[in-house]
C-alpha cells in the first residue's frame, strides 16, 4: 500500500468523531514496510478492545474504529479470519464491530466481523507453503493480496453506507 502520514491517519476515521480521532494512538510508522501491507491494522495498548485499520480506497485514506468483543470463540478448534481466509487458532480470530459512518453510527448501528486478533492478515497471507508442481507461492500470494484488498473495502462499503 501506499505510504500514510500521521495526519493521513488522524483524518482518515469515517466512524469516529473528531476527538475520538484526535485520541487514537498511532503504530510506530517508521517500522512498517508499505509495500507488505494491504491495510494498517493495530490494536490499542490502553483499551484492549480497541482496533484500528487505515487502508486506501482509491486516494483517499479511509480508518475505521472497531471494537473487539470480549466474547471469545471456543478455545482449541479453528477458525478462519473472513479477511484474509486464513485458517488460525480460535483464540486468534475475535469478533470485532465497527459503527456505521454518519448518523447510523451515532444511533448505535454497527457491523461485525470475525477477523486476525492482532489485525495482522497481511503478515498472516505472505506466510506462504513451499512450492510445489501444483502450486506456485507467487500466484498463491497474488491471490491472496487480492481476495484481501477486495473484502476489506468490501466492509468499508458496507459500513459507509447510508441507507
Ligand atoms: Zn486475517
Amino acid at each position: 500500500m501506499q505510504q500514510l502520514s500521521p495526519d493521513d491517519i488522524r483524518g482518515s476515521f469515517i466512524n469516529a468523531t473528531k476527538g475520538e480521532a484526535g485520541r487514537v494512538p498511532l503504530p510506530g510508522l517508521h517500522e512498517v514496510i508499505w509495500e507488505e501491507r494491504e491495510y494498517l491494522g493495530w490494536r490499542d495498548q490502553q483499551s484492549p478492545q480497541r482496533g484500528y485499520l487505515v487502508h486506501w480506497v482509491g486516494d483517499e485514506p479511509v480508518g475505521l474504529m472497531l471494537r473487539a468483543s470480549e466474547f471469545s470463540l471456543n478455545p482449541g478448534i479453528a477458525a478462519m479470519c473472513s479477511w484474509c481466509r486464513i485458517t488460525r487458532r480460535s483464540d486468534e480470530i475475535t469478533l470485532f464491530s465497527a459503527p456505521r459512518a454518519g448518523q447510523a453510527g451515532r444511533d448505535g448501528n454497527t457491523i461485525g466481523t470475525y477477523v486476525c486478533d492482532d489485525l495482522a492478515c497481511s503478515h498472516m497471507i505472505r506466510l506462504l507453503p513451499p512450492a510445489t508442481p501444483l502450486q506456485d507461492p507467487h500466484e498463491l500470494l497474488a491471490a491472496r493480496i487480492d481476495g484481501l484488498v477486495t473484502r476489506v473495502q468490501g466492509f468499508t462499503a458496507e459500513l459507509m453506507k447510508t441507507a
